[in-house]
């Protein structure tokens, strides 16, 4: 799901920051920090901006760079795995350059002390020999711009997120501006689609342009097989029908969590561990990828206890709700995250 066809998606990816749709405040935000340092003359200062995945991050990195007209270098966390390689990725980099780290969150302690004096000083500190004639050398880099991506804000360190000048978080786009991404993702690709068809496929990419895109491919491909090539309203409903996605954008895995919870847990709370086990899946992919459009919707709640299914949820599957003192004490470990 969340393994992009890469070629397409660069050209689906908006270049400019007035291309790039919804997000409203974070676009105001981030104009004026590019105005402000373009007309100071100066690197932007580093950004960090938080939210689940495919929802821009990436996008809105490579925006900044071209807008201040600098180059882009792309890694992540789980890549850097010695001070050394970020070391060679820093010393590489131009004058300007936005360096952008995603799942920033993953980078290793020694890594991101490196990262630390990096930031503040635009300098890193080597360690040049072994033992007792070890001594270390600072070398100077060019004034970059950091910018983090990361779904987990709360597992950044203190001293990480401190460093970034500002720090912004992407909520999921509202139904207005997923439609406006599925009409402009038609038009890159070059595919017809009704107003109705629009509307389907807006209405269940769960707020997320990296779903639009998605779903946006998979109908196409089911106007080529089935249909004329137009991804009418018929066309978009029977391809999201295949793809088993239901009214509000929930898919196999999400009617899992939620049944597990219910059916097995009875509604709750239960650990996150336990529930990923229960449906074997990543905890992690639960926390990043599912729970936070089921909280969303209201469907899920976190409590220090574990998760709970709402009302909301049980009716969503098709039951009726307990009532409050039949749910569940609380049996094995507790929230996370
Ligand atoms: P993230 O880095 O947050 O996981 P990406 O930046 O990779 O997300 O975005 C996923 C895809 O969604 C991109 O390829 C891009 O085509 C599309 N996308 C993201 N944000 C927008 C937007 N505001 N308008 C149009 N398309 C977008």
């Amino acid at each position: 799901m969340l393994v992009e066809d890469a070629p397409l998606e660069r050209s689906l990816r908006p270049r400019r920051l007035a291309e790039y749709i919804g997000q409203e405040r974070v676009k105001e935000t981030l104009q004026v920090f590019i105005d402000a340092s373009k007309q100071r003359g100066e690197t932007l200062d580093h950004v960090l901006f938080y939210g689940p995945p495919g929802l821009g991050k990436t996008t809105l990195a490579s925006i900044i760079a071209v807008e201040m007209g600098v180059s882009l270098r792309i890694t992540s966390g789980p890549a850097i795995e010695r001070q050394g390689d970020l070391v060679s990725i820093l010393t590489n980099l131009k004058a300007g350059d936005v360096l952008f780290i995603d799942e920033i969150h993953r980078l290793n302690r020694a890594v991101e002390e490196v990262l630390y004096s990096a930031m503040e000083d635009f300098a890193v500190d080597i360690v040049l020999g072994k033992g007792p004639a070890a001594r270390t050398m600072r070398i100077n880099l060019p004034r970059f711009t950091l910018v983090g991506a990361t779904t987990r804000l709360a597992l950044l360190t203190g001293p990480l997120r401190d460093r970034f000048g500002s720090v912004l978080r992407l909520g999921f786009y509202s139904r207005a501006a997923m439609e406006e991404i599925v009409h402009r993702s038609a038009r890159v690709l070059d595919v017809p689609i009704s107003e109705e068809g629009v509307r389907a496929l807006a209405e269940r990419a769960r707020g997320t342009p990296r779903v639009a895109n998605r779903l946006l491919k998979r109908a196409r491909d089911f106007a080529e097989v089935r249909g004329e090539g137009a991804i009418t309203d018929k066309i978009a409903s029977d391809a999201l029908q295949m793809l088993d996605i239901d009214d509000l954008g929930l898919d196999e895995i999400d009617r899992r969590i939620l049944r597990s919870i219910v059916e097995k847990f009875n509604g709750g709370p239960v650990g996150i561990d336990t529930l990923a086990a229960a449906i074997s899946e990543e905890t992690d992919t639960i926390m990043d990828v599912y729970e936070p459009y089921l909280i969303q919707l209201g469907f899920l709640q976190r409590t220090p206890r574990g998760r709970i299914a709402t009302d909301g949820a049980y009716a969503h599957l098709g039951y009726e709700a307990p009532a409050e003192s039949a749910r569940q004490p609380v049996l094995f470990g507790g929230a996370k995250g």
